[in-house]
Order: C-alpha cells, then sequence, then structure tokens
C-alpha cells in the first residue's frame, strides 16, 4: 500500500474475495479498506454492511447475555 518492505509474518493479513493481501502496518490496512469502498459497488457495499451489522449486533446481544447470566 505504501510500497514499504516488510518480511512475511509481519504485518496485516486480509482474506479477501479468495485473494490474499498483505499490509505492512494497521494503518496501511485501514487506508486500503477505505480506498476499496470508495470505489465499491454501492448496492453490493449496502447489502454486505447489513449483513456485517446484523453479526456484529447477535454477537453483540449474546455477550451482554452471557455476562448478565454471571451476575
Ligand atoms: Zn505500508
Amino acid at each position: 500500500m505504501c510500497g514499504r518492505v516488510f518480511y512475511e509474518g509481519q504485518g496485516v493479513t486480509l482474506d479477501i474475495a479468495g485473494r490474499r493481501l498483505t499490509f505492512h502496518s494497521k494503518s496501511c490496512a485501514i487506508k486500503f479498506v477505505r480506498l476499496f469502498f470508495e470505489h465499491g459497488d454501492y448496492d453490493c457495499l449496502r447489502s454486505s454492511l447489513n449483513k456485517v451489522l446484523k453479526i456484529i449486533e447477535e454477537r453483540n446481544k449474546r455477550l451482554q447475555e452471557l455476562r448478565t447470566k454471571k451476575i
């Protein structure tokens, strides 16, 4: 992303659509993700985003239930 050289095992790896992308740091990965969303197909992104938000919501709900059970 920034053209800096780094060794395998270092940095951040993202698997997207069957391709493995490696970044030397989290900030480079975030830069890429931003660019990806800016140029991605709006309808595709929106349906993907809704799915992801639902997953996160359900996970948070489960975590909250676990917490209240423990108390
Ligand atoms: Zn970089």
